[in-house]
């Protein structure tokens, strides 16, 4: 029994290491975009140099300008360009991040960093959403495209950043503000978005912006037989009773249907911290002089940031109830010009009329434009007051970005390839936008 056991095992190992390998070997679109996947690029020690020798080999492959930028050490942002026949026009950028966040593997089905290609199609790995799709789409339908000898008027960019995914201080943040980007003299980006379980393509014009809350509270500390004012425990559990109470204002308008979770504000306790440890736990029979909490805050983009404010030091951690609080904004929220983070998805954005013909042209249809729940380096581009939508070609598809068996279907990705040829070649024929 063991032996049969042993010999199935063996020869199943053995068959996945054949097709493993042959399609290692191969050069087909499906090929290396299971190679970008099996590059870990998963924090806290993401490969970038792998990542970026891969990149760079494919962009020479199809003939395009790579140059790597380093802004922190051992953070690197690699920057391809296609030029176009009129350089005088403002160019296109094509972002994605090189990073991605880590997988539990004995959580998946299949190893996260074996893209293995289940029967059904499923690519299996961590990134295979978010985002190393995008990344290996752009160079495919660029290559396409090359192939048809179709000769861009406008300059594209293809943008790769470090660190996304923890914030992107040391990438993003120091890219997109610096000379170098300033010279690109980009007038249209597209950077990541999510995927769709329907059959429309899902676009995003916004995102909302994270503050990390920490509210803590003094008190005389006691006997915890003592009822008294004034603990610190009395005053934390007071100021959580009040930020609930805004947190379900905010959720029962979703609740209701008028309004999707990205266009309200969220706050969610993400940990409290007080007590005396002992070796059992907690002493029990004390009451602690301090106690602390701390919340996952995301502003909407037309949210008034002055007024959250108020509302935290006035009602959520007031001084008159021994509270202090510490706000740590994550990003930006308006752009130089002092204007909220989002980019018109109507006619006075003439990019965004191309975009939607492009995909129009391929047959895809595009769901209603939203506000991503979460954030994306878009927002360090729309700081600058450049128009950027979050797009990422995939319909039908669960939405697993950081989740245990993150896939996508090799047919969903193929189709993306010829989504992106239809969006790359319409915006840079594209010669109306000055800027
Ligand atoms: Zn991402």
């Amino acid at each position: 029994m063991l032996n049969v056991h042993h010999s199935l095992l063996l020869s199943l190992t053995l068959f996945l290491l054949v097709s493993a390998q042959e399609e290692h070997q191969q050069d087909t679109p499906i090929a290396r975009f299971q190679r970008y996947l099996r590059i870990n690029t998963a924090h806290p020690n993401p490969d970038y140099p792998s990542a970026i020798s891969f990149l760079k080999f494919q962009a020479q492959s199809i003939d395009l300008q790579a140059r790597t930028l380093e802004f922190t050490p051992g953070k690197p942002v690699l920057l391809l360009t296609w030029p176009g026949t009129n350089p005088s026009l403002p160019s296109i950028l094509l972002n994605s991040h090189l990073d991605s966040v880590p997988a539990e593997p004995s959580k998946w089905v299949h190893p996260p960093f074996s893209a293995v290609r289940s029967p059904d199609g499923k690519i299996f790995a961590r990134g295979a959403q978010d985002d190393k799709c995008i990344a290996v789409q752009y160079l495919e339908a660029i290559r396409n495209l090359k192939a048809k000898n179709f000769a861009p008027i406008r300059t594209v960019h293809l943008s790769f950043v470090p660190d996304e995914e923890i914030g992107g201080l040391d990438g993003a943040a120091k890219f997109f503000p610096s000379k170098v980007f300033e010279e690109l003299r980009v007038g249209f980006a597209l950077d990541e978005g999510q995927a769709s379980p329907g059959d429309e393509f899902r676009v995003f014009y916004a995102d909302r912006s994270p503050w990390n809350l920490v509210i803590k509270a003094e008190g005389t500390p006691g006997h915890g037989s003592r009822m008294y004012d004034n603990t610190a425990m009395e005053n934390l559990m007071k100021s959580v009773e009040v930020i609930s109470r805004f947190r379900e204002s905010q959720f029962d308008v979703v609740k209701a249907g008028d309004a999707a979770n990205s266009e309200v504000i969220s706050i969610n306790p993400v940990y409290v911290k007080a007590g005396i440890p002992s070796p059992n736990g907690f002493v029990m029979n004390v009451q602690p002089s301090e106690a602390e909490a701390g919340f996952d805050v995301r502003l909407t983009p037309t949210a008034d940031p002055d007024l959250l404010r108020r509302r935290i030091a006035e009602e959520w951690a007031p001084a008159w109830r021994n509270m202090t609080y510490k706000i740590t904004e994550k990003g930006p929220l308006r752009d130089y010009m002092g204007r909220p983070l989002m980019t018109p998805t109507n006619d006075s954005n003439p990019w965004w009329s191309v975009f939607k013909q492009a995909i129009t042209a391929v047959g895809g249809k595009l769901a209603k434009p939203e506000i991503l729940v979460s954030t994306t380096d878009a927002r360090y581009i729309r700081q600058l007051g450049i128009p950027a939508l979050g797009f990422s070609p995939m319909t039908n598809t669960p939405i697993l970005l950081h989740d245990h068996n993150e896939f996508l279907k090799d047919t969903v990705y193929l189709k993306g390839v010829e989504v992106y040829e239809s969006i790359i070649s319409s915006l840079s024929s594209f010669e109306e936008a000055s800027h």
